[in-house]
């Protein structure tokens, strides 16, 4: 059931660009979601209004000491004009555990749920239909007290966003290059790795300016105490195929439980690969690559579903995988993910929904 919200439309909606000329994140649609939340009062006026800026007080905890937590997740509108969202329940669901971690007091799942499937449904006109393209929704939720002092705000406020996205393969799954950095950490155990907190990211951004500078696309994430064990790339969980085993490290602490790495590892075992979550070391994947052990490496992530891995660089050394081309088995990946997100091949684990569209005169 989606529930329904007081709901102000536009007077003033906003030209929509042609799917051809949509990037990613730039262009926003019409409306919001948004509510608050107050210590005592719990989550409270629940509300689509139209898209506008938010007004802050300059001494707003968030924008000093970043407690903020966020998701992001898609809606896709298939060949036959269905609009589907992709596994919304588990995402709502990963964003109380992110809020658990920043002592921000948890949404309930089935309310993230309701409130991206309510604002997909006003805003239904923004989802674009070329394949590829998709709507990408944004829930975020930033601490509102107005203070200096540190320590868990007593305010919140939990907004939803949607920005139609284009193709981020325009011409085919392309592969990257990837710098595996033992100087930068994004994250430690005990930190916050496993929460989709906006800290994470400005964590990343002078080793992903420094990966940049050697020509390379990403970086791949090491521990932060021994710096040898593989976590993550950029943004997204990473997986390799190395002889007949798939390898991907555990959710041990540091990691995020991509829904991308859940669904995909779910496909693999479907599919009777042989899907190992362990640790997996940079010198292990190095050695693999120079005996051309190392067939598949891809990335994971709901923006790109998977990004192969072309060429891997560590200190001095830069190892090829598979020719730098994209693998099959990344493809097939690719191929049975993005047919179950536009409605094209069986949804055999029931990941998608419809948006039910509101019923006009
Ligand atoms: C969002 C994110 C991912 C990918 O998660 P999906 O749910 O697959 O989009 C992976 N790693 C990090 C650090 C992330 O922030």
């Amino acid at each position: 059931m989606t529930q329904s919200f007081p709901t102000t439309l536009t007077r003033t909606p906003k030209p929509r660009q042609a799917d051809s000329a949509l990037s990613f994140g730039r262009s926003f649609t019409d409306h919001m979601f948004i509510m608050e939340y107050e210590e005592g009062r719990g989550w409270h006026d629940a509300r689509i209004v139209p898209y506008a800026p938010l007004t802050l007080d300059p001494a707003t905890t968030v924008l000093h000491y970043a407690q903020a937590v966020f998701d992001g997740l898609k809606a896709f509108r298939g060949a036959d004009g269905t609009i589907r969202l992709f596994r919304v329940q588990r995402h709502a669901e990963r964003l109380g555990r992110s809020c658990a971690g920043l002592c921000i007091p948890p949404i309930p799942a089935d309310l993230v749920r309701q409130s991206i499937e309510a604002l997909v449904a006003v805003d239904h006109e923004w989802v674009p239909s070329t394949e590829g393209t998709s709507l990408y929704i944004r829930p975020t939720v930033i601490a509102t007290d107005v203070m200096l002092g540190v320590h868990p705000s007593h305010r919140y406020t939990y907004f939803v966003i949607c920005s139609p996205v284009g193709a981020y393969y325009k011409e085919g799954v392309k592969p990257v290059r990837i710098l595996a950095t033992d100087k930068h950490v994004r994250a430690v155990q005990g930190g916050l790795g496993e929460s989709k907190a906006a800290a994470n990211y400005a964590a990343s951004l002078s080793a992903q300016q420094e990966a940049e500078r050697q020509g390379f696309t990403q970086v791949l994430w090491l521990d932060g105490v021994e710096r040898r064990w593989i976590d993550e790339v950029g943004t997204m969980n990473i997986m390799m195929k190395i002889g007949e085993e798939i390898v991907t490290p555990p959710l041990a602490g540091t990691i995020l439980d991509g829904v991308t790495r859940n669904s995909i590892l779910t496909l693999l075992r479907d599919w009777g690969h042989t899907v190992s979550e362990r640790r997996i070391s940079i010198e292990e994947v190095m050695q693999a690559g120079r005996e051309g052990r190392l067939t598949e490496m891809w990335g994971t992530g709901t923006a790109a579903v998977v990004s192969p891995v072309g060429e891997l660089g560590y200190k001095e050394e830069r190892i090829s995988i598979g020719n730098g081309g994209t693998g099959s088995l990344t493809q097939k990946l690719y191929d049975s993910i993005i047919g179950i997100q536009y409605g094209k091949l069986p949804d055999a684990h029931g990941w998608t929904s419809e948006v039910k569209l509101p019923v006009t005169a």
